[in-house]
């Protein structure tokens, strides 16, 4: 279990950019746990651009 509160904003609102809520302004990085690929973005990709893997398997990376 990590980030308890967050992790069930994220689920309450799936899909909604936690930038566009004012509550995350800067860049992050997002890797996707099925083949490793990272990307930069305020939100959680949609899918891995690499593998297509659901958003479900990208996670904030810890930089
Ligand atoms: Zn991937």
């Amino acid at each position: 279990m990590v980030g308890g509160r967050s992790a069930v904003q994220e689920k309450m609102n799936p899909d909604i950019c936690r930038a566009a809520q004012g509550r995350e302004k800067v860049m992050a990085t997002w890797k996707c746990s099925e083949c490793g690929a990272t990307s930069e973005g305020r939100c959680r990709p949609k899918t891995c651009k690499n593998c297509g893997a659901d958003k479900e398997k990208i996670v904030k990376a810890e930089s």
